[in-house]
């Protein structure tokens, strides 16, 4: 079975499909964490993000750049919405997406594009959505708590901007898959969003 969870920064989608992942007994991949290495790669080649060439190149990095700390930061998070925007750099990362999610035994994935480009076969597709304010609040508590002193208003006008950038870009845009569920999570603490999209899956399982 594979188990797509797309949808916004900050929706809740990662804690969903870990969840889920865990419930279910599937393995787990968080694509977002493949274009934040390119992103922070792109930056250690001194190479510029918006272009096609240099973002390509820092599609090969090292393996060990994924458990870098600094790839959860929001500077690495632009850049990588930046990356993304460039088919090369998509296609570059496809076949290492697409070899996980069609693993025997089934996988969930979570990030932008699974339901509609990645794994548009799978028998489960959640678009996880919250409003802006509500993201951002869940963004500014979670760097509060890393220590990190933002300022909301900051942090919402850049999860508004990546929004607009990945919604709007031409190659795999952030958009919910025609059979995709909806799932709002903007008045939901994050037990009640994980037990309500195991409900969810569970019923459309059944
Ligand atoms: O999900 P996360 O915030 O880690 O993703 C970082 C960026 O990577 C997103 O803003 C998006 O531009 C890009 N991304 C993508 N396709 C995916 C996952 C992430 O374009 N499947």
């Amino acid at each position: 079975m594979i188990i797509a969870v797309d949808g916004p920064t900050a929706s809740g989608k990662g804690t969903i499909a870990m969840a889920l992942a865990k419930h279910f007994g599937l393995p787990h991949l968080d694509t977002g964490l493949l274009y934040r290495a390119v992103g922070r790669q792109v930056e250690l080649i001194g190479g510029d993000a918006d272009n096609g060439e240099n973002a390509l190149a820092a599609c090969e990095f090292p393996e060990g750049l994924l458990s870098d700390d600094i790839l959860r930061s929001e500077s690495t998070g632009s850049l990588a919405s930046r990356v993304s925007v460039h088919p090369a750099v998509r296609q570059a990362l496809y076949e290492r997406q697409r070899a996980f999610a069609t693993q025997s035994g089934g996988a969930v994935l979570d990030g932008r594009d699974i339901g509609t480009v990645i794994a548009p076969e799978a028998e489960v597709k959640l678009f996880v959505t919250a409003s802006v304010q509500a993201r951002a609040h869940r963004r500014h508590a979670e760097m509060l708590g890393r220590g990190l002193s933002v300022r909301l208003e900051d942090i919402e006008a850049d999860l508004a901007r990546r929004d607009a950038r990945d919604m709007n870009r031409a190659d795999a845009p952030l958009k919910p898959a025609p059979d995709a569920l909806l799932f709002d999570t903007t008045s939901f603490s994050r037990e009640q969003a994980i037990e309500a999209a195991i409900e969810v899956v569970q019923g459309m399982l059944r």
